[in-house]
């Protein structure tokens, strides 16, 4: 496999960052990865393909959950890993539909429960990102809390108790993380939520769109010069 050409570093006060290891040309590809877990929004659902995020008029469903849907077979045999575990759980909480956090971390979960990392835990995992429960209010944290319980119902179907998380995963502290740094919109159509870890590359005050979202990953380029002014 090729070398990465980016580190990642932490600062004191701006949190973790990536910085080039390489001379790089205008235009060069830095890094490209999936998010981690990601899921279409409510207003989005039914309209969008869960697996590629296109919008098509006339959707495949699940013919478990009735709730994923997808553009082509190809989609769906593709997102079934990632669904698989999830489409029990949503199965069982109908005719209710969980808040999009919540489905989200129940993917994040699967995933961290895989036996081979991901390829978007090669730079930073879940275990990294920040957060910041000291800086929540206490009606804040209150939202947490209920989100976990709501995480835990939904969940049932697959985890009945702590053993069966990550080691040392903690919901509330999760759900803190997720809605401190790991939830963004996708930007090709505003209705996905990602977690990870590129999100550090859409929170850098960078104007020069060396990171963007394509489809479902971001990609970080080099900008040239002309795009630098
Ligand atoms: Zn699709
Ligand atoms: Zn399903």
């Amino acid at each position: 496999m090729e070398p990465l050409k980016v580190e990642k570093f932490a600062t004191a006060h701006r949190g973790n960052g990536l910085r080039a290891v390489v001379p790089l040309r205008p235009g060069e590809l830095l890094f490209r990865s999936d998010p981690l877990a990601y899921t279409v929004c409510k207003g989005s659902r039914g309209v969008v393909c869960d697996r590629c995020l296109l919008g098509k008029e006339k959707l495949m469903r699940c013919s478990q959950c009735r709730v994923a849907k997808y553009c082509s077979a190809k989609c769906q045999k593709k997102a079934w890993p990632d669904h698989k575990r999830e489409c029990k759980c949503l199965k069982s909480c109908k005719p209710r539909y969980p808040p999009d956090s919540v489905r989200l971390l129940g993917r994040v979960v699967f995933k961290l429960m895989e036996e081979i990392p991901s390829e978007s835990e090669k730079l930073y995992t879940f275990y990294d990102l920040e957060s910041n429960i000291n800086k929540l209010t206490e009606d804040k944290k209150e939202g947490l809390r209920q989100l976990a319980m709501t995480f835990q119902h939904f969940m049932r179907e697959e985890i009945q108790d702590a053993s069966q998380l990550p080691p040392s995963f903690d919901i509330f502290e999760a759900f803190a993380k997720v809605l401190c740094s790991g939830l963004i919109k996708l930007q090709n159509n505003s209705c996905s939520l990602s977690s990870f870890p590129l999100v550090y590359f859409e929170q850098t005050t960078c104007s020069h769109r060396c990171c963007e979202w394509k489809g479902s990953s971001a990609v970080c380029q080099k900008v040239s010069p002309s795009e630098m002014a």
